[in-house]
């Protein structure tokens, strides 16, 4: 433990990847944990192009009422540090992460990679065009585009589909040549998570892992803290917590 909050101090470069974990202690579940059902669907049956091609509307019902839930989640501390250790390693810093919730712009973090794109926005399915949801309470999906008045379809990546390129390559980037690589809260299974905390660490980073659960990830951690995404930023983050 001192060794990791050394190497944390003394780093220059830091690269953080995040999943759904870290949004836990907000209130918003994980797909894998209790309450990962939605009248009586799993998630990889409704996070598809395929399920929106047959059945858009009830798609953008699972999407307003995580929008919703989203809209009514506050940061929690993990989002908090995330911000700090950010102004501490400023041009040094970069975040990436899985998840689609917003709370790390909310909470503040601008170094940050959205890989699977953010549910509170909306694109054109005809031309492209990205924009924000309106509030939840006028909702009624599906949003029309107010450039070309077409359908707008939720503004994530689904399962199948292909991240964006920049963005993978500047998540790469980060991952290949941090000091101190920090995997926090995702179960390390999809791709890309599954290969970026690896790609540090064969290109010479240290490693820490923070999630209640053991991962694929953890045999090649330096550090792997089994306990919440709050616990484990104050334990490596936080001198005085
Ligand atoms: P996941 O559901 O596969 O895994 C979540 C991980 O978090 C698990 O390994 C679990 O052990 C760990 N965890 C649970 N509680 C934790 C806590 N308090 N602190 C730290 N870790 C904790 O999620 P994933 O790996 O992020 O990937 C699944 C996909 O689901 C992603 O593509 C993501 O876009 C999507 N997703 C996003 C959200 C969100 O935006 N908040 C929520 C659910 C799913
Ligand atoms: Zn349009």
């Amino acid at each position: 433990m001192e060794e990791a909050r050394e190497r944390l101090q003394r780093a220059e470069r830091v690269a953080v990847l995040t999943g759904a974990g870290v949004s836990a202690e907000s209130g918003i579940p994980t797909f894998r944990g209790s309450g990962g059902l939605w009248e009586g669907f799993r998630p990889e049956e409704l996070a598809t192009p395929e399920a929106y091609a047959r059945d858009p509307e009830k798609v953008w019902r699972w999407y307003a009422m995580r929008y919703a839930q989203v809209m009514q989640a506050k940061p929690n501390e993990a989002h908090r540090l995330l911000v700090e250790l950010e102004r501490a390693k400023e041009r040094g810093f970069l975040l990436v992460t899985q998840n689609v919730d917003g709370l790390h712009a909310r909470a503040g973090n601008r170094r940050l990679v959205e890989l699977h794109g953010n549910i509170t926005r909306a694109r054109c399915e005809r031309c492209g065009h990205r924009q924000p949801l309106p509030p939840p309470d006028d909702f009624t999906p599906p949003p029309i585009c107010e450039r070309c008045g077409g359908r707008m379809r939720p503004d994530v990546v689904w399962f199948g589909e292909f991240l964006d390129a920049d963005h993978l390559a500047q998540a790469e980037r980060a991952f290949m040549t941090a000091d101190v690589a920090l995997v926090v809260g995702t179960s390390a299974v999809v791709e890309p998570a599954a290969s970026l905390g690896r790609i540090a660490k064969s290109a010479g980073a240290y490693l820490i892992e923070v999630n209640p659960e053991p991962t694929p990830l953890t045999p090649l951690a330096d550090l792997s803290l089994r306990t919440s995404a709050s616990e484990g930023l104050r334990a490596v983050w936080r001198q005085d917590g």
